[in-house]
């Protein structure tokens, strides 16, 4: 990519009205808050907007797509990132959460305790576990993302997906998502503008008692502070979750630089003041090694890593993405999306 014609990509964002940042830093999107710039970055919330931005990356396809929702599953190299990072972010008078019939109907920029709090203050059922998860519904639909006995699939109806590539807004059933555990078949140039959920009726004040019982056990159980929550993924059945993994290892405590496996959740890491996004990869790599050595097990990240080389990426890539059942489902929704390479 040229810089003329990154030059020529910025020029037609800009014309077209979106909000457009050249060397923006991209530290403070995310919950580590670390890392570097991006060469160019939008933030859009409106679906206009978003058809708007999709119709120009359609025309320039050479530009590298990423995007950014709440930045809680998210690590960005110190490097930073080449291309275009799309911020999806709420507007602050948003009208968040539409009812229809059973169904709850959301933006994709919505943050999941919202979504859980908006749905049981209306008096559905069914979504009180997102209360948990820091990050925005459309970063929840691309990580499937899970917790107390629940996961987006369970109530996942359908998301309107705007395609990077090929500018169409399609709305995909959740049988095309190709959602498995901790991930989906959506490319990095598909975006969650929106998503519905079914849901059940529920009584307001039991709903918020689920409400409260989940967000006291996140406080005992999980540390605050910088983190990405779980960095691995747990392993397939039978191998013992991640974090009881990390832990036979005697993990807890250990650091570099300023990253540092948490005290309190092996399967966490802490960054602290100083921090870099080196520092919390060489954690993960130590991490790792170590897992492997005393149990034959090799971790992969649950952290979406954004901006590192390609040993990086392919250290902690899951090796099941290249299984059939994923290569189809990611060539099916890609075709039902319209994109020019399926
Ligand atoms: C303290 C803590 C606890 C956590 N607990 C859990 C847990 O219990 N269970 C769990 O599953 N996760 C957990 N997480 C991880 C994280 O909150 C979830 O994965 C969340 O769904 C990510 O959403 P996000 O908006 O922050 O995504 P980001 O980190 O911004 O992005 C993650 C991925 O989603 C993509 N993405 C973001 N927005 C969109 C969009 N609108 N459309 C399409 N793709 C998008 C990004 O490109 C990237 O591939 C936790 C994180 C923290 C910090």
């Amino acid at each position: 990519m040229s810089s003329s014609h990154l030059d020529g990509f910025i020029a037609e964002l800009q014309s077209a009205g979106l909000p457009v940042q050249v060397d923006r830093p991209l530290s403070t999107l995310t919950t580590y808050m670390v890392g570097g710039t991006a060469a160019v970055s939008v933030t859009v919330s409106a679906l206009q907007d978003l058809q708007t931005l999709a119709m120009i990356t359609a025309r320039h396809q050479d530009v590298p797509v990423h995007v950014v929702g709440r930045g809680s599953n998210t690590l960005i190299s110190d490097a930073g990132v080449q291309g275009l990072v799309v911020v999806v972010s709420a507007p602050a008078n948003e009208a968040v959460v539409d009812l229809i019939g059973d169904d709850v109907v959301v933006a994709g920029s919505v943050t999941m305790p919202v979504l859980a709090r908006r749905s049981v203050k209306a008096g559905r059922a069914g979504l009180e576990w997102c209360v948990g998860i820091p990050g925005s519904v459309g970063g929840a639909v691309r990580m499937n993302a899970g917790g107390h006995g629940a996961e987006m699939i369970d109530s996942l109806q359908s998301a309107l997906v705007v395609s990077l590539q090929s500018g169409q807004v399609v709305s995909v059933p959740t049988s095309d998502l190709g959602m498995h555990f901790r991930g989906s078949a959506l490319a990095p140039h598909h975006i969650v503008a929106a998503a519905k959920f079914k849901t059940t009726s529920c009584d307001v004040s039991d709903g918020q008692k689920e409400i409260d019982a989940i967000v006291a056990w996140r406080r005992e159980h999980q540390p605050g502070g910088r983190n990405a929550g779980s960095v691995f993924v747990n392993p397939a059945p039978g191998d013992g979750s991640a974090g009881a993994l990390i832990d036979s290892c005697q993990l807890r405590g250990f650091q570099i630089g300023g990253a540092q496996v948490s005290e309190k959740h092996a399967n966490f890491i802490q960054a602290s003041d100083g921090a870099t996004a080196s520092d919390i990869v060489a954690v993960m790599s130590h991490v790792q090694d170590m897992v492997m050595q005393q149990h034959g097990v090799l971790l992969r990240s649950e952290v979406c890593l954004l901006g590192f080389d390609e040993t990086i990426m392919g250290r902690f890539a899951d090796p099941r993405h290249t299984d059939p059942d994923r290569v189809n489902a990611s060539h099916a929704l890609g075709r039902l999306m319209g994109d020019v390479d399926e």
